[in-house]
């Protein structure tokens, strides 16, 4: 018999599986990114379904090398219902991040509960969400131990609006250092309102309800954050559940 784990998860996305069966992903507070086979869960009634954004208490069998966890029982902890569509689409975006995170088990709890707090900050939020998106890509870049102050120009180390970066290295300039630079390959000018969105990310929170966003700045932004991620990760960061938010901007 393989060993019994217990664990509290928030489910990150769910797949039907045979006739029956549910492929559920999901961020455990000790275990981190897991795969979980729930067998038979689809003939059940609906309270039984594990339903993503939610949190379970759940008592898993630990899989052997190369197989899923299994699933035995699942008590719900936490439900998580969004009104707005938008929100619910921003919170699918976290979601959908954290699956692509490598985490290192010490670090698991940490992700765990950064997930948490920007899934419930979501539920009540009376104002544009998805800056709070960017805000915990932001917050995951500093787990990861890499430095990322988007109101820090890369040059003269001050604190101002940031105006331009340069693509294959994702590196700010405030608008006196990028006409120094000598040679200014692959530079993206920011929108005035791209520029200030970054230059307040640390604490958008208290910017919400002034912030206006545009389709064009939000692909601004995200495009941003896509090429930090491909010049420090030296992987794509292409998530379909935001390509799904932007379809609410117009
Ligand atoms: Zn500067």
């Amino acid at each position: 018999m393989s060993t019994l784990i217990k664990d509290r998860v928030t489910i990150l996305n769910t797949y039907p599986y045979s006739d029956s069966s549910l492929i559920v992903k999901a961020l455990g507070k000790l275990s981190g990114n897991i795969d979980i086979i729930a067998k038979g869960i689809r003939k059940k009634s609906d309270s039984f379904i594990l339903q993503v954004l939610n949190d379970y208490e759940l008592t898993l069998y630990a899989p052997r090398e190369g197989e899923l966890h299994l699933l035995k029982e699942s008590n719900l902890t936490q439900e998580r219902h969004y009104q707005n569509p938008k929100n619910w689409a921003t919170a699918l975006c976290g979601a959908e991040l954290m699956q692509k995170q490598l985490i290192s088990p010490d670090e698991n709890r940490q992700y765990y509960e950064l997930l948490s707090s920007f899934l419930d900050f979501l539920i009540d939020l009376d104002a544009e969400p998805l800056p709070v998106f960017w805000r915990l890509l932001n917050r995951i870049i500093h787990l990861q131990g890499l430095e990322l102050k988007t109101c820090i120009c890369s040059s003269c180390r001050q604190k101002k609006p940031e105006y331009a970066y340069t693509r294959h290295d994702a590196r700010f300039y405030c608008q006196r250092c990028t006409q120094e630079l000598a040679q200014p390959r692959d530079l993206h000018i920011l929108s005035e309102e791209a520029g200030r969105i970054l230059f307040h990310l640390d604490h958008i929170g208290n910017h919400l309800h002034e912030l206006k966003l545009s389709k064009s700045t939000i692909q601004e932004i995200n495009d941003y954050f896509e090429d930090y991620y491909l010049a420090h990760n030296r992987k794509t960061l292409k998530l379909k559940s935001l390509s799904v938010l932007e379809q609410f901007y117009i």
